[in-house]
Order: structure tokens, then C-alpha cells, then sequence
């Protein structure tokens, strides 16, 4: 917590991120059906693979086992990810010298060991090492942790709207435990409770995916007679879809429900 720069790939023993392997772009992203792929290819991986020469198998072998439709063809879907540790709190690379007695595998995988060591994704930049730091402290589930840490604007935005609220920017400590920590989990957790989600499995984000290209979406806010939602970048990071605007109305209570929650307990 007091080096200057934050890890945010691998920060403690209680979670980790894996976003940028490809683990969120299978069609079926669900926890359990992460879990078990993970599971499943992490016991292949130590069952069988003594050295480099023993990964071309292994690559086959967990392709051919595993479902391998995807939300976005373009983005890559790496197979050496899975759990590094025996109580499955950490996602990462198979390949990485921890996990092979110093022997780096990495040179096999589709980025190339350079990138795959060297990758810094944009939230190393855009979030503040405050918001890092609290984001620390709020999560402690690999899997939850990996989809809100990328998804700038929900994160951005929500220590926007809590900081305007309390009048300061809170101290990551203060997100260390207890109800403000407990509030911060709860508005996290939209991003697997939240009613008014597309179930379309080419979206992930604001984003949606047409052939071979990204787009962002946009909420059609005209078809339902009303202005913008102050709510719009948060409702577009949770893959919002409304068929109502008493559906928009809704889910701006809830919202504004999870924030006041918030400031309620400063
Ligand atoms: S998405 Fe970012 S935080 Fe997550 S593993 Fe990749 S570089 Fe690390
Ligand atoms: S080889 Fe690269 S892309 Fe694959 S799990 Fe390891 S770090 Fe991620």
C-alpha cells in the first residue's frame, strides 16, 4: 500500500485481475462457468506440462475440450490462463516464472513473452492511485475485481459521484471495512445484479461487438421521451437496455440508492 506505483494485475493473495487475457470474451462468461474452465485446464496444466515441449499438447488438448465461442472473435482468448493458487482467489498466467520454478513459458502464447510481461492496460493510467487503492480495499474476488478495475467509467464515475456527495475525495482507508467499504461492495455489484442488464452476448460494457469491429453503445433516450440520464456513462458501463421510461426511472433510484448509501454512512 505505500509503493508509489500500484499493482493492479496481482496485488495480494485475496484476488487478481485476468481481463486482458481474453477471460471475460468467452460468449459464456459467468463465474461458474469461468471457475470450471479454469479448474479444469489449471489441473491439465500441472498434470501435464513438465516443460515448453509439453505446451503444444496442452494448448490442443484444453482447445478442444473447452467451448470456445466467443463475445468478440478479434480479441484473443488465451488458454494458459488459470488459478495460481490451490484455494482459487487468484487468475493469472500458467506460464510466469512463479508458477514454473523460474522457467518463463511465456514465449509459446499468442502476444509474445515481451507483451505479455510488459502490459499495462489504460487503468494503470486513468485511474488515480487514491481510486486504485480503494479499489483494493473494496474487493476481494478475483472475479468481480476484474470486471469493475476495467471498466474505467463505472469506477471513474462513481468516486466522482461520491466524492461531490461527502465533499472531499475519501481516503482509501476509509474504504479498509465496515459500512462505507460495505456500500462501495454493494454499487459494485451491479455489475452482476443489475436487473436492467441486455442479456445480447455481444455486449460487455458500453461496448457491443458487430463482426470485426467494437462500437459503443448509446441509450436511445429520445425513443423514450426524455433528456440524457445524469446516470448514463453507469447505465452504459452495466450494458444497460431500458424498454420504458419507467424502467430509466427505476434504475436511476437504485443508483442513486447505491451513492446515497454511501454518503449516508460517512
Ligand atoms: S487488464 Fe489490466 S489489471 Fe487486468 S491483468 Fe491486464 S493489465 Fe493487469
Ligand atoms: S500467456 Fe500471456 S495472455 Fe496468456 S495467460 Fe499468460 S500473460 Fe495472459
Amino acid at each position: 500500500m505505500n509503493d508509489p506505483f500500484v499493482h493492479l494485475c496481482q496485488p495480494d493473495a485475496g484476488k487478481s485481475c485476468g481481463a486482458c487475457c481474453g477471460l471475460y470474451n468467452y460468449a459464456d462468461g459467468t463465474r461458474a462457468s469461468l471457475v470450471g474452465r479454469l479448474r479444469t485446464r489449471t489441473a491439465r496444466f500441472h498434470a501435464s506440462v513438465r516443460g515448453s515441449e509439453d505446451l503444444p499438447a496442452f494448448s490442443e488438448q484444453t482447445r478442444q475440450a473447452e467451448d470456445q465461442a466467443k463475445r468478440y472473435e478479434v480479441i484473443y482468448c488465451c488458454e494458459y490462463i488459470g488459478f495460481l493458487d490451490p484455494e482459487e482467489k487468484r487468475v493469472g498466467c500458467l506460464l510466469h516464472p512463479l508458477q514454473n520454478d523460474g522457467a518463463d513459458l511465456r514465449g509459446v502464447s499468442f502476444y509474445g513473452r515481451e507483451l505479455c510481461d510488459g502490459h499495462f492496460c489504460p487503468s494503470y493510467h486513468y485511474i488515480s492511485r487514491q481510486e486504485k487503492l480503494a479499489l483494493l480495499h473494496i474487493f476481494d474476488d478475483w472475479y468481480l475485481y476484474g470486471l469493475c478495475l476495467t471498466d474505467i467509467d463505472l469506477v471513474k464515475t462513481y468516486f466522482r459521484l461520491i466524492s461531490d456527495g461527502v465533499c472531499e475525495a475519501p481516503a482509501p482507508e476509509r474504504f479498509q471495512n465496515g459500512p462505507l467499504r460495505e456500500a462501495a461492495r454493494r454499487f459494485f455489484a451491479f455489475k452482476l445484479t443489475w436487473p436492467f442488464r441486455s442479456p445480447a452476448v455481444n455486449r460487455l460494457g458500453k461496448y457491443y461487438f458487430d463482426g470485426s469491429q467494437y462500437m459503443i453503445k448509446h441509450i436511445d433516450y429520445e425513443r423514450l421521451g426524455c433528456e440524457p440520464s445524469r446516470f448514463d456513462r453507469i447505465f452504459l458501463s452495466l450494458s444497460s437496455e431500458f424498454t420504458s421510461r419507467e424502467a430509466l426511472t427505476a434504475a436511476e433510484r437504485l443508483i442513486q440508492a447505491g451513492i446515497d448509501e454511501f454518503i449516508e454512512n460517512w
